[in-house]
């Protein structure tokens, strides 16, 4: 007969690879972010689950401990979920405003970000309450067009409470592209008709390039958990780590000089090996892409992952390295393997390497 299994047994759970989230380390950055930018206000960007970290954690300790009160989220869902611990913080959503949503918006005091005239329309024909109006200047993406903004600035906006204008920097990680000189005259342009209004206009790349760009309002979202988009430009020294990944060791092996190790036996041993197989692997956010290239450390000594990265596991040569046996745990990412090195290493952003789901994973908040 089979148990009906209520709750997942402790030892269960103690085998699962770790995810920490230095939520300390989280607003420390975001008081940087302000100090880099001379005191500026600063929201905090964090859809896409805070980047993957937790939008309610990330969010409360956000609004409650360091006193950000503007979240700019991409989908209703987000804000909602978001709602619930940050009762009231202003939240924008940026995906724009679909049909159907009006009352979702009233009823949860929630913003949104208008994209484009028909979205203008239809949140002033239902509601005088706060919104936000994006402006395209140059990424071709979400926000009024040239012709839109010159109609709708001419126009004017009668019953509109806009309470924010925004665009968004398309180049900003190239830092000398001259489209972010041209967007961010364009936008200075457009905030001269909507004096008195809060405008935003840079992201952490953004925010790297100068007072200039930071107008009323920050929006930063990676520098918050620890990256920078543009390799080239320097986080300020204070920007901290935002997390930590931990595999433990579930299998240890002795592979004789010439064993191939893996799919595709991508790896073959050069002498005698040790190796660990490590509980965690590209459907836990290890990229495949990081194969024949990936280290961990081990112990506090660096060592190479070798074979091609499976689904479910990893394997590291601990040929000579003492006293390692199953369960201990092994850095992935953290204090030894950032962020940029795993996007360098991989070819992947740093976006990617932050939000990949995470669903497998013990997680830990550390305030
Ligand atoms: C994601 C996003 C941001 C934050 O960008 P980062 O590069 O992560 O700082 C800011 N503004 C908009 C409109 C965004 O979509």
């Amino acid at each position: 007969m089979s148990k009906t299994i209520q709750e997942l047994p402790q030892n269960i759970s103690d085998s699962k690879p770790i995810f920490k989230i230095f939520l300390n380390n989280i607003l420390e950055n975001y008081h940087s972010i302000r100090r880099f930018a001379g005191g500026s206000p600063s929201a905090a960007v964090i859809k896409a689950n805070a980047y993957g970290l937790g939008i309610e954690q990330v969010g409360a300790a956000l609004y409650h401990d360091a006193g950000c009160s503007d979240f700019f989220v991409a989908t209703p869902q987000e804000a909602f979920t978001l709602r619930n611990r940050v009762k009231k913080a202003t939240i924008y959503v940026l995906n724009g405003l679909i049909s159907g949503q009006i009352n979702f918006y009233k009823d949860y005091n929630i913003r949104p970000v208008l994209c484009d005239l028909e979205q203008i329309e239809l949140w002033q024909q239902h509601s005088t309450l706060p919104c936000a109006v994006h402006f395209d200047t140059g990424i071709n993406r979400l926000g009024l067009n040239k012709k839109e903004t010159d109609y709708f600035i001419n126009q004017g906006a009668k019953k509109l409470n806009i309470q924010h204008i925004m665009s968004h920097l398309a180049c900003a990680d190239q830092t000398s592209n001259p489209i972010n000189r041209q967007q961010l005259g364009k936008f200075q342009k457009i905030s001269n008709h909507f004096s008195g209004i809060e405008a935003s206009f840079a992201n952490t790349s953004g925010i790297l390039m100068g007072s200039e760009y930071h107008f009323d309002l920050l929006r930063p979202g990676l520098m918050l958990f620890g990256g920078n988009s543009s390799l080239k430009e320097k986080l300020p020294d204070a920007i901290k780590s935002s997390c930590e990944i931990l595999g433990k060791i579930i299998q240890i092996k002795e592979l004789e000089r010439g064993s191939v190790l893996g799919y595709n036996s991508r790896w073959c041993a050069p002498k005698k090996s040790r190796i660990a197989y490590v509980n965690l692997g590209y459907a836990d956010g290890f990229p495949i892409e990081m194969t024949g290239k990936a280290f961990c450390f081990i112990s506090g000594e660096k060592r190479e992952i070798i074979g091609q990265i499976s689904m479910d596991m990893l394997a590291v040569d601990i040929t000579g390295l003492a006293n390692i046996t199953v369960g201990d745990e092994v850095e992935l990412l953290g204090k030894n393997i950032t962020i940029e090195f795993m996007a360098e290493t991989s070819n992947l952003s740093q976006y990617e390497i932050l939000t990949y789901a995470r669903e497998r994973y013990q997680r830990y908040y550390i305030k």
